[in-house]
């Protein structure tokens, strides 16, 4: 029977809503059996991060050649940095009939919908922008200026909603970490995406 694709995973939602907590909670889990795709990026690493781990950091010069040789999948400028999903990496993966999750912002999401439709995408909300905001703040990694800033884009970012399949609430991350895999689950058993192998298996093939 031939192998089926891995399915292509995409958490997106606004800044400050906590798709990095939930991500490393995903991936902290025993059970998780999809594959994180690590980004490249020209923001530089915060305290405790790690190049090849968090992200890989590069510089402008070294992402926009990213770009030109069309190593990326999609990319986008977020607050004045490069962030991009290196396409290699992705395809090899869904090749293998592994899934692969990304954790990115609203435009690169944009870009994906177009280019590979038949991934899933999920939005990650916050319960308000006043909790962004105060989470935002509490983190204490960003000046208030950025965290402003942030802030206005993830106004934005949240009227971007209507380009998603599913829309999970961060009231709690385990919570939110339930629901992803419930949704990943109930995805893999969506007919249009089984029906290919049985008619293959019909076929004998
Ligand atoms: P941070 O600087 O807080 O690590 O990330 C800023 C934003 O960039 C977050 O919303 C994060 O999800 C997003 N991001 C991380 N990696 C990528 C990527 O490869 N592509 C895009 N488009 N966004 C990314």
């Amino acid at each position: 029977m031939s192998k089926e694709r891995g399915l292509l995973i995409v958490l997106s939602g606004p800044s400050g809503v906590g798709k990095g907590t939930v991500r490393k909670e995903l991936f902290s889990q025993p059970n998780t059996n999809y594959e994180y795709s690590i980004s490249a990026t020209t923001r530089l690493p915060r305290e405790g991060e790690e190049d090849g781990v968090d992200y890989f950091f590069k510089t402008r010069e070294a992402f926009e050649a990213l770009i030109e040789e069309g190593g990326l999948l999609e990319h986008a400028e977020f607050v004045g940095n490069y962030y991009g999903t290196p396409l290699a990496y992705v395809n090899e993966t869904l090749d293998a009939g592994r899934d692969v999750f990304l954790e990115i912002e609203v435009q690169g999401a944009a870009q994906i919908r177009k280019k590979a439709p038949d991934a899933l995408f999920i939005f990650l909300a916050p319960p308000s922008i006043t909790a962004l905001q105060d989470r935002l703040e509490g983190r204490g990694t960003e000046p208030a200026d950025v965290i402003a800033r942030r802030v206005a884009k993830a106004k934005e970012e949240v009227e971007m909603m209507s380009l998603y399949d599913y829309v999970v609430e961060n009231d709690e991350v385990h919570n939110a970490c339930d629901r992803i895999n419930a949704i990943i689950k109930a995805e893999h058993c969506r007919r249009e995406r089984v029906e290919k192998r049985y008619i293959a298996m019909l076929k004998g093939e």
